[in-house]
């Protein structure tokens, strides 16, 4: 089984892919995450991808298509996986399908208004062990100081306003096409993620019953 996590930046992708990893027991797998340690590394994917990323684009195709080739053929997808920021093009998910057309997939959408979102990444603030808090809803006990690990809390580079606004403009142009594709192949389904995260969770879980079976 491979769940595709759809839906805008900061629609809680991240968040709710880690919760339905627990609970499924699969991977979860973030083109965006693997591309950060590229740069952070200092590779030469990384170096070339860090222009796009800063300013809002999209990393090549081809680059994400052959991270994701490698990332799935790991023997922890062998039960399923959970794929967060990826496909967010046509073609990508025309080569997923040709990595692996014989998976069962269900794709998620997690639908929130773009003011929401602007909103939500302004006060988004991360650390480098992979926790997400919020400035205002989801505050750190100790400000700016990480309540899983201790370390130092940041804003992302392209969580400013203007990198936000062309997030957003490439999610519209590029991504949101994937709807009527999967709508297409019969495998999408939509929820209100404006909701808590916990609501959000429970909406996703009840939907994934008709493709997953749970024991
Ligand atoms: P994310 O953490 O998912 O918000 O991704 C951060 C940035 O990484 C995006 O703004 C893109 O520049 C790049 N990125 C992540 N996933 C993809 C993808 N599937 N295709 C192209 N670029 C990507």
């Amino acid at each position: 089984m491979r769940i595709i996590l759809l839906g805008p930046p900061g629609s809680g992708k991240g968040t709710q892919g880690d919760l339905l990893g627990e609970h499924y027991g699969f991977p979860r797998i973030s083109t965006g995450d693997l591309l950060r340690a590229e740069v952070g590394a200092g590779t030469p994917v990384g170096l070339e991808a860090k222009k796009a990323m800063d300013s809002g684009g999209l990393v090549d195709d081809d680059v994400v298509n052959e991270m994701i080739r490698r990332r799935i053929g790991r023997n922890d997808c062998g039960k399923g996986y959970i794929l967060d920021g990826f496909p967010r093009t046509v073609p990508q998910a025309e080569q997923l399908n040709a990595i692996n057309s014989k998976r069962e997939e269900v794709v998620a959408d997690i639908r929130v208004a773009d003011e929401r979102l602007v909103e939500r990444l302004s006060a988004r603030r991360v650390c480098s062990c992979g926790a997400v808090f919020h400035a205002i809803n989801r505050r750190p006990q100790i400000e700016d100081v990480c309540d899983a690990c201790g370390g130092r809390l940041i804003r992302r580079g392209d969580d400013s306003p203007e990198v936000i606004r062309e997030r957003l403009r490439v999610y519209h142009e590029l991504t949101e096409p994937l709807i009527v594709f999967y709508r297409q192949k019969g495998n999408y389904f939509s929820v209100n993620g404006e909701a808590d995260v916990q609501t959000v969770f429970a909406a996703i879980r009840s939907k994934l019953k008709d493709w997953i079976l749970e024991n």
